[in-house]
């Protein structure tokens, strides 16, 4: 089959033909239709620190997918052949004590599909049975394909109250965007998402035309709070950006005892001003992939229910033109890149 690859331990990723997956007795091997390329994919694509202590060459790579299931193992009853289906990427063991306790996403040992586990970018991909999420016949393959960074903006979104609560929102790139969308859905008040990047600022509005955005590069977020009728702080705060300026500028804009939900990952630690987050009262909580499988079905309710993240995707290309695909993920400007391996 094909398969895009992390082939040779430098920057790039590389087509190549492999052996179709053999799928374990509680496996299931899925035929995937449309894919969608990750923040995470493109660390491994430029071969950043993070990929290189993380992921073994060479390996397949890519975990936002939507497909068919073509073959089951022995002991699956659950999922069976022709079912449309999405995945959980993270697949957890079952000696933790999290594990054991039912908190299936809190594992640490889990394996990551197209990390160190072999990924979806390729025309099959095999999957534990438990990790098989079944779709409603009306959602499309598209959409299935970006339940993964959809499930990321859930998971972080729903960690607080929402219900008439202001929202700020660090970091404009396709799951903060996302998470706009599922905080308005949640009955958030005033939503305001800050960036650098004025297309990633103008794209949030073209999805949610009712928040707010600032350039923190040439705007003032005070400014905007005023302007907008805030007198106090944030309530709850997204942090999607990783980057520290960023983290501070939440922490001095919150109301004292808001709850910060921090998804974005800092490429290195960064210093934070903790007696502000101590004299402040805040609650700061790290969201991790989504809850095991929580996330799962609030989020096929809340599309089920309305939400619609449809003009998430910006570009689809045929998976052998991934070197385009991948280029414009380089350029930043743009929302879901989507990846069609039929
Ligand atoms: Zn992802």
């Amino acid at each position: 089959m094909k398969a895009l690859a992390k082939a040779k331990p430098e920057v790039g990723i590389w087509m190549q033909d492999v052996p179709v997956p053999q799928i374990e007795a509680d496996e299931v091997l899925i035929r995937v239709n449309k894919a969608s390329i990750c923040g995470t994919d493109m660390h491994i694509y430029k071969w950043d620190p993070w990929a290189q202590a993380n992921v073994p060459v060479p390996m397949v790579t890519g975990h936002e997918y939507g497909g068919e299931v073509v073959e089951v193992g022995s002991t699956v009853r659950r999922v069976k052949v022709g079912d449309r289906v999405s995945g959980e990427g993270h697949v957890v063991g079952n000696k933790s004590r999290n594990a054991r306790s039912g908190r299936w996403h809190l594992d640490p040992e889990t394996k990551g599909i197209g990390v160190n586990l072999p990924g979806a970018f390729a025309q099959y991909v095999r999957l534990p049975e438990f990790n098989v999420i079944p779709l409603p016949d009306d959602l499309p393959m598209e959409i299935a394909a970006i339940l993964d960074p959809l499930g990321n903006a859930v998971h972080t979104a729903l960690a607080f109250d929402l219900v008439g609560e202001d929202v700020l929102i660090t970091g404009a790139g396709p799951i903060g965007v996302m998470s706009a969308a599922v905080a308005r859905k949640a009955g958030a008040r005033r939503i305001v998402i800050t960036d650098v990047n004025p297309w990633r600022l103008e794209f949030a509005t073209r999805i949610n035309p009712d928040i707010h955005t600032v350039n923190v590069a040439s705007e003032s977020l005070r400014e905007k709070m005023i302007e907008i009728g805030m007198k106090e702080g944030f309530d709850v705060g997204f942090e999607m950006s990783g980057v520290a300026s960023a983290f501070d500028q939440m922490v001095d804009t919150m109301i004292m005892g808001g709850n910060i939900a921090m998804l974005g990952l800092p490429p290195k630690p960064f210093e934070a001003d903790f007696g502000k987050i101590v004299l402040k009262a805040l609650t700061i909580r790290g969201i991790y992939g989504r809850q095991m499988y929580d996330t799962w079905y609030k989020m096929l309710a809340l599309l089920d229910n309305g939400l619609d993240v449809s003009g998430m995707i910006t570009h689809t290309f045929s998976c052998d033109d991934y070197q385009a695909a991948f280029d414009v993920m380089l350029t930043g400007e743009c929302g879901k890149v989507i990846l069609d391996w039929q």
